[in-house]
């Protein structure tokens, strides 16, 4: 048995059989296609076989100059590979004649040379294997870049990696996935966040381990506490089975709060959404009784999908979930892609700072003609119920200004072509950058709501990258200087008599829940999982001790003191939900 410690972001545990995901290890699924189609299928091959030879002859040529003879020679040889005509007739074999996908047939054959090689045991015949597996990358990424689907076998696995990224996580085959752990990670990080929206238990930035984890041993990734145990013994398995049993019942008991009020003792009202980053997610919303949708993470149909979502198959989804909600609002944000969410339009170029770069609004204003066919989907979803639009990462007033320009453009276009968009429609901005707070009283006269993202607003006030393990404990909410400038941001807002809410992960914690609503939060959006606890906490305390709790939190020094005092609090408080709150 072997037990490691990483950082819990995704609440629940998973038992599975383990299933390592290295750099090379890659499962493509079984995919078969139309015997009609195994002609276009191998036409596909042979375009993708040209395109993935081109890029490698520019890269032969490039890194002569750059990295020297030696290296090129090695792009080079990959070349020889790729073109080997051999290998081109095994694969056309068998799109051919077994009406395999592309994908399967270029993975499958390369997988068995590359295996081979590797047996034979010498160094030399390993660098050949390696050889292998990066002209499957290249074909792969010349068949579409396609998210690769991640697959178990015939058992239910946990997924162990290196690293995660959110488009890899939203490709979890989620029937044989049924957790995963990586050696990076934070946990604000948008992986640990499509964890938590896919509710699958996760674990994260545990550092190097992959090495020491052998054949197919059961494993159990706790998303509580951040620990996985390799190969446990009969009796943990037997505690933790028992322990899943018991919080099924305890979110069974939980279940009878859905139709009640999120309201204080007092009777003062709290308004309780819900965030979501697929359409699929608003039935959970609703079996948790959500009030409406407080931030649905659009740039996530852009993340699953193989090409850019054009404006009908945008429409359909948006329009799906405003259905859905039944005249309950649902805020949709605007595309928030780059940094750690990359693909679709995010900058093909490495930038050295992805967070502080070409992100967010600041990508969709680079890219108008992406931005308006998202503005016309949610513009004519808008006709179906009460939607507001959302834009993220606001920073300056120019940025403002200039997304409500394109909007309103957008609007008159629709309206010319014929569709009845809304004459009122709801805009608001997430504050999520430490400027915009210092302005937000600028801000505010043009907008109609804001939706405070605490999951940037630590990151780029505690100047910590949020997905970064090594810097993780840098990365607290509770830290000082985020509660002072939520506190500002809160007061602005009300003293403007603007609609604010919070809508990043610090809502969805029952302690930090009350003490944003002390600071004078009235609207709370958190991950569907996390509602029915958050609304227990606020049935059980008073609007004046929430008060009493955010004035004393912002006395401290530290985040740690904060900590220790919500903590005590709380179970003093609420001492029904202090285990495991
Ligand atoms: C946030 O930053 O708090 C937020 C809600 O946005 P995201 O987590 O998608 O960046
Ligand atoms: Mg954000």
């Amino acid at each position: 048995m072997l037990e490691l410690q990483g950082i819990a972001v995704s609440p629940g545990v998973a038992i599975g059989k383990v299933l390592i995901l290295d750099r090379e290890g890659y499962r493509i699924t079984r995919t078969q296609i139309d015997s009609a189609d195994r002609h276009k299928e191998s036409q596909r091959l042979l375009a993708a076989i040209e395109d993935a030879a081109a890029r490698l002859s520019q890269q032969t040529r490039e890194s002569s100059k750059a990295a020297g003879k030696h290296v090129q020679a090695i792009f080079s040889a990959h070349q020889q590979l790729l073109l080997d005509p051999m290998l081109r007739n095994e694969w056309l074999r068998l799109v051919e004649e077994q009406c395999v996908s592309a994908e399967y047939a270029v993975s499958s054959v390369l997988n068995r040379y590359a295996q081979a090689f590797r047996r034979m045991g010498s160094p030399m015949m390993s660098e050949r294997a390696a050889d292998v597996r990066d002209i499957e990358r290249e074909l792969l990424e010349s068949l579409g870049g396609t998210p690769l689907q991640v697959t178990g076998g015939a058992e239910q696995s946990v997924l162990l990696s290196h690293d995660l990224t959110p488009r890899e996580t939203v490709n979890l085959d989620r029937e044989k996935i049924v957790g995963f752990c990586t050696e990076v990670g934070g946990v604000s990080s948008h992986t640990a966040i499509v964890a938590r929206g896919m509710e699958i238990p996760a674990v994260v930035g545990v550092g190097d381990f992959l090495h020491r984890i052998e054949g197919d041993a059961d494993i159990i990734v706790d998303g509580f506490s951040g620990r996985i145990i390799l190969a446990p013994d009969e009796a943990t398995l037997k505690s933790y089975r028992e322990g899943i049993l018991a919080r099924v019942s305890r979110a069974e008991k939980l279940t009878g709060l859905r139709d009640l009020p999120a309201e204080t003792t007092d009777g003062t009202r709290i308004q309780l959404l819900a965030n979501i980053e697929f359409p699929a997610e608003v039935a959970g919303c609703l079996e948790r009784g959500a009030e409406g949708v407080g931030l649905y993470r659009t740039e996530f149909l852009y993340l699953g999908a193989k090409d850019e979502p054009q404006e009908e198959e945008q429409f359909q989804a948006y329009k799906h979930v405003v259905c859905a909600m039944a005249g309950r609002p649902v805020i949709m944000r605007t595309l928030d892609l780059g940094a750690d969410k990359a693909g679709g339009i995010a900058p093909a170029d490495p930038e050295n700072n992805p967070f502080l770069g070409l992100r967010s609004i600041r990508l969709s204003l680079r890219q108008p003609r992406v931005f308006r066919t998202q503005l016309r989907a949610m513009l004519r979803a808008a006709e179906y119920g009460p939607l507001k639009i959302m834009f993220p990462m606001i920073t300056t007033m120019h940025e403002l200004r200039t997304a409500r320009m394109l909007l309103r453009q957008v609007m008159d276009d629709l309206r010319e072509e014929g569709h009845s968009v809304p004459t009122q429609i709801s805009v608001g901005m997430m504050v999520e950058v430490p400027a915009a707070v210092l302005m937000l009283e600028h801000f505010l006269p043009e907008v109609d709501f804001i939706s405070i993202g605490t999951n940037d607003l630590i990151q780029y006030t505690m100047a910590v990258d949020r997905g970064n393990e090594h810097v993780a404990d840098l990365y607290a909410g509770h830290d000082p200087a985020v509660l002072r400038l939520l506190k500002l941001a809160i007061d602005t807002a009300n003293r403007f008599d603007t609609d604010v809410s919070v809508c990043g992960e610090m809502s969805s914690t029952p302690t930090t829940a009350l003490m944003l609503i002390g600071l004078g939060i009235r609207v709370l959006s958190a991950p569907p999982p996390a509602l029915l606890q958050v609304k227990q906490a606020i049935r059980s305390i008073s609007i004046e001790d929430t008060q009493k709790l955010a004035a004393r939190a912002l006395e401290f020094e530290t985040a740690r003191e904060v900590d220790a005092f919500l903590q005590q609090r709380f179970a003093e408080l609420v001492p029904e939900m202090s285990v495991g709150a």
